[in-house]
């Protein structure tokens, strides 16, 4: 827009300039046009009034009259012209019209007179003119384009101006000037305006008045010249204007855009790169947090609130990034921080060389103490288990102000062991262990509860974290497997046991009940050594792998559920052969039949067990049925109306294995049972010499509440002897059978001689 209103005005002033230089051009051209006009009347007039003519025209017999003339004419030019080559010249027209002088200032000794001097002449008399003035001119290209002529008739007598206008007594005197100076003037012009020239007066008027730019020249009172430039000189000097105007436009555009791109640089990129590289290194961790900047401006204040923000962004982030990596119970690193603590310690060992160990501790029995005496026990229990854990690995370990005891979750642990092999890590896990040798003692209590731990060691168990843990967590499992409260290490041959273990659950999906399990019974005998009945004992002969221990197999059926198809066959094939035992171990015969804790609840089982003693018309009440001792830690009023509703089917209920759970007798007696079965380990540590008088009590109590007891595991007469005199109910061990196949009962009976002392 500026650009357009400075053209517009540049446009009105370059017009208004050229005009006013045309104008005075015109006015010079006028001016030397006069000049010419003004000669010719000063000499015609100086010629008439002067004597120079009239001695001309009085003296005809004069010889230098025609001499005096000329050298008044070149007297008169050069006194105007001053010495300036200017063609004049001057004709006299006698009476009768003829040409009497013809003079003219040229070196041209033919000069002959103009025949516009002669046209002139005629003109006067026939028009009856006593003065005329006339300006002739050509277009051609000639030396003298045109030439200005004035005459004047003069009376022949006087010689003065004629009062009567008679051609015959008349002299007509004409001059003419060739004005040299006023052509150039007008070829100047006309190139350099590529100007039209037109010369017009009231008897030949324009055809139509002048528009734009141009000039009327006066040159006489009733004769004008008309300089009109062409359209195309004010329009190249308009497109110089343009030219120009748009080359400073563009100069002003480009130093504006380069002026403001050097500004936008300097006060709001640059700052904003720095502040981009700051946050990019902020970002990629090389920097704590960006420089504070001290500019006052957007950027600058931009800067110091981003530098606020991530001041507070880093404080919550390094709060959020510490609990996400503290367990908030125990304040023990978490699983997230054992992994980040145990990723690095993986890189430093594998690039020094090192070895490390790390040691899965999961608290035995731990549940329990959460059931019994509630959850904030349970976790004051294990922020002492915590500290206990921290302070041991503290005093065993060199490295100072470092955590190496993490709690994964609930009761599991893990000790991460930096430059220990799999021996040193035994030791300290020994160590460990030891913290719950007599249960675990803290301020709230004492309790019951142990430690299974598994350890792991790199780089032999395993290349990277996950499988560490995992071959750690492996090792820990066959500890609890093994009986709690102990150690394993990680070791091929207990993850062969864990592919074994596998490979038992893939075949027990698949297991044919009636082909590959059979049954064998295990007689028990009471005080007066008569056989009071036989246990139930479950042999699996795979066609894959070959006889398979109930210990191992039925804990894994428990766990992938296919317990209860066993247990019901177990069931059944005993009513089967319920007819057979009696035939060979008396009509008084109880069998006893273990059934998965597992079954615990489950209406479904009740209601199988219901129909299957109708479809094989047993009495219920020649059968016990065994559940382990572990159940009754589930002592809620749901399991003993579970094991009530046996009961009231007609079955006989007996705990298996007491002994080896943490289950007071105190508890063990309130429970709807008919009988408590002493496991061999329990049986082993009664029968000590030092111990003996355990063995009555426990069993009074058990026959106060009407609870008859079975030991199990007798395998020396000692024992027998020892528990007999406790006034144990029930005895069964190797000492007086092994679990034999149906068909050997009868040749064992005889063998032992207890035929007559079957019930
Ligand atoms: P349990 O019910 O306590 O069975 C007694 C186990 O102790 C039997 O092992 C028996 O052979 C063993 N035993 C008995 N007296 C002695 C002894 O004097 N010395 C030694 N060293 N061992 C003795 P078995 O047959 O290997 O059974 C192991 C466990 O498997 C059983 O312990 C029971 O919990 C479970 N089980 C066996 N059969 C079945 C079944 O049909 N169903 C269910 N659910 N579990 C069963
Ligand atoms: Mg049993
Ligand atoms: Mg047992």
């Amino acid at each position: 827009m500026i650009a357009w209103i400075i053209y517009e005005h540049e446009c009105e002033s370059l017009y208004k300039l050229e005009n006013n230089r045309l104008e005075q051009r015109a006015s010079l051209i006028g001016f030397t046009f006069t000049s010419y006009n003004s000669f010719l009347d000063t000499y015609l007039t100086s010629l008439i009034e002067g004597n120079v003519l009239a001695s001309y025209l009085r003296n005809p017999n004069n010889i230098y009259r025609e001499r005096m003339l000329t050298s008044h004419l070149e007297a008169s030019i050069s006194r105007v012209r001053r010495g300036q080559q200017t063609f004049a010249s001057l004709s006299i027209f006698d009476t009768d019209n003829s040409l009497s002088l013809y003079i003219e200032n040229s070196t041209d000794p033919f000069a002959e007179v103009r025949s516009e001097q002669v046209a002139l002449a005629q003109q006067m008399i026939k028009q009856k003119q006593v003065k005329v003035w006339d300006h002739t001119y050509t277009e051609a290209p000639t030396a003298e384009k045109s030439v200005i002529q004035q005459g004047v008739a003069i009376d022949s007598k006087t010689l003065l101006s004629p009062t009567l206008l008679q051609a015959e007594s008349t002299y007509r005197v004409i001059a003419t000037i060739s004005p040299g100076k006023f052509e150039t003037l007008l070829a100047q012009t006309k190139a350099e305006y590529q100007a039209e020239l037109r010369y017009f007066g009231i008897d030949a008027p324009l055809e139509k008045p002048p528009e734009g730019l141009h000039a009327i020249v006066k040159l006489s009172n009733n004769y004008f010249l008309l300089i009109q430039p062409s359209e195309n000189y004010f329009a190249s000097l308009l497109n110089q204007v343009k030219v120009r105007l748009f080359t400073i436009i563009s100069l002003s555009i480009l130093v504006t855009f380069l002026l403001l791109q050097l500004l936008i640089r300097r006060f709001i990129t640059n700052p904003i790169v720095q502040l981009d590289q700051q946050l990019t290194d902020v970002i990629a961790q090389k920097k704590q947090n960006i420089d504070f900047p001290h500019s006052a401006d957007e950027v600058g204040r931009l800067g110091q609130k981003f530098h606020a923000l991530y001041e507070k962004l880093n404080q919550a982030f390094q709060e959020s990034f510490s609990q996400a990596r503290i367990d908030a119970l125990t304040q023990l690193p978490n699983r997230v921080g054992f992994h980040e603590a145990a990723e690095k310690l993986l890189l430093e060992a594998d690039k020094q060389n090192t070895r490390f160990s790390i040691v899965y501790i999961d608290i035995d029995n731990f549940k329990f103490v959460n059931d019994k005496y509630g959850h904030e026990i349970g976790d004051e229990l294990l922020k002492s288990i915590s500290a206990k854990f921290n302070h041991l690995i503290a005093i065993n370990l060199k490295h100072s102000g470092e955590s190496f005891v993490y709690r994964l979750s609930g009761d599991e642990f893990i000790i991460l062991l930096p430059e220990h092999d799999s021996d040193s890590a035994t030791q300290i896990s020994n160590k460990v262990l030891k913290l719950f040798a007599n249960g675990f003692n803290f301020e709230r209590g004492h309790f019951a509860v142990t430690a299974s731990l598994g350890i792991a060691s790199f780089p032999q168990d395993g290349s990277s974290i996950t499988q560490l843990i995992s071959n750690a967590d492996l090792a820990m499992y066959q500890a609890k497997k093994a009986g709690k409260n102990r150690l394993a290490l990680y070791s091929n041959k207990l993850a062969k046991g864990d592919r074994q273990l596998k490979e038992i659950e893939a075949l027990l999906k698949d297991i044919d009940l009636d082909k590959e399990l059979t049954l064998n019974y295990m007689p028990v005998i009471d005080q007066t050594d008569r056989v009071k009945g036989c246990e139930a004992l479950l042999r699996w002969n795979s066609p894959h792998i070959g006889q398979v221990s109930p210990a191992v197999f039925i804990p894994i059926a428990e766990e992938t559920g296919v317990f209860e198809m066993i247990d019901l066959w177990v069931i059944e094939q005993t009513f089967k052969d319920y007819k057979e035992l009696q035939s060979i171990l008396g009509e008084q015969l109880q069998v006893s039949i273990n059934i998965s804790s597992a079954e615990l609840h489950s209406e479904n089982f009740i209601n199988k067990l219901t129909e299957l003693c109708k479809s094989h018309s047993v009495t219920p009440g020649n059968f016990m049925l065994e559940i382990t001792e572990t159940f009754a830690m589930e002592q809620s009023s749901n399991a003993i109306r579970w094991l009530e509703s046996l009961r009231q089917l007609g079955f006989k209920i007996a705990i298996d294995d007491f002994g080896t759970g943490y289950t007071s007798l105190m508890q063990m007696v309130d429970y709807p049972v008919d009988v408590i079965k002493f496991d061999k380990q329990l049986v082993e540590r009664i029968t000590q010499a030092e111990r003996r008088h355990l063995a009555k009590a426990l069993i009074d109590l058990c026959h106060i509440q009407s609870i008859q007891v079975v030991a199990e595991g007798i395998e020396t007469t000692e024992q027998s002897r020892c528990l007999w005199q406790a006034d144990c109910d029930i005895q069964q061990g190797f000492l007086i059978a092994k679990p034999m196949p149906i068909e050997t009962l009868r040749s064992w009976l005889e063998e032992h001689q207890y035929l007559e002392r079957v019930v």
